[in-house]
């Protein structure tokens, strides 16, 4: 890839626990566009790599490129400011509100404005139009308002991604999007992200693979903290290597 192709790009990253190496020299280059998933067996380090990505973690050595800067030594908000914003997980949707309000509070914490509650109403309705837009786009325009608790646990994971979209990202770091969820909601999951990526950049770890296979354009496969293969998925899923990390693991 040319070098102005990637988005995010890791050198060498290594985070040690102690004496424990968690991830152990990953180079890593995402190109801008694509979708690409980083997998392996438990314990591989894929968490672990995800928030080193994120900045939610400080490497031990190695570099962090975003966009051709070097980010890390960046705070997490920093990161989020330059456009590469993590989803959250469903904790962070708030049970309480509506799909509506919950939005609505993402895009006024985008804007910048504190977080009050206690705002009135017709401070909060500036910003309808566009959470409703959003919850449009994750397909949740008939939930705009029920009560986020009400929300299957699928929709509620749509919900949670519509909060991580109001932060306009450029790109989007999922930690496994497809957790827990049954097929039904593996497939609408699936059409969103395969949405949502036609104008952003997503990193995904995730244990499903067919969901893998079917949306990602490139595969990075982590084991024991290292890389093993990279390539797109008939690529990966051919490879020795890769069939006994998954088989021994
Ligand atoms: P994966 O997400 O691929 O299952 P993780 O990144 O969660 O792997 O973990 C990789 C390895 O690092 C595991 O052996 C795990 O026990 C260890 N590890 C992860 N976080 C910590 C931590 N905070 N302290 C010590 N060991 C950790």
């Amino acid at each position: 890839a040319r070098s102005e192709d990637v988005i995010l790009s890791a050198r060498g990253l290594t985070k040690e626990f102690g004496g424990f190496v968690a991830v152990n020299g990953v180079d890593l280059a995402v190109r801008r566009g694509t979708i690409h998933a980083l997998i392996g067996p438990n314990g591989a380090g894929k968490t672990t790599c995800f928030n080193l990505l994120t900045k939610f973690l400080q490497p031990t050595r190695g570099s962090i490129h975003y966009k051709g800067e070097d980010i890390t030594a960046r705070p997490p908000a920093d990161i989020a400011r330059l456009g590469l914003v993590r989803s959250f997980q469903i904790s962070a949707v708030f049970p309480h509100l509506t799909a509506l309000e919950n939005v609505r509070i993402a895009l006024q914490r985008r804007r910048g404005d504190s977080f009050d509650f206690w705002r009135s109403q017709k401070v909060l309705s500036a910003y309808d139009a566009e959470a409703a837009a959003l919850l449009a786009e994750v397909g949740l325009a008939e939930f705009a308002h029920s009560w986020a608790s009400d929300l299957s646990y699928g929709r509620k994971r749509a919900l949670e991604i519509a909060t991580t979209l109001a932060l306009d990202p450029e790109m989007l770091l999922l930690d496994e999007p497809m957790a827990g969820m049954a097929q039904a909601d593996v497939e609408r999951i699936s059409a969103l992200i395969k949405r949502i990526a036609a104008n952003r950049t997503i990193l995904m770890v995730e244990h499903n693979l067919s969901v893998v296979a079917s949306l990602s354009d490139r595969i990075t496969v982590l084991a024991r903290g290292q890389v093993l293969a990279e390539g797109d998925y008939a690529q990966v899923s051919a490879d020795p290597r890769v069939v006994e990390a998954y088989i021994g693991a």
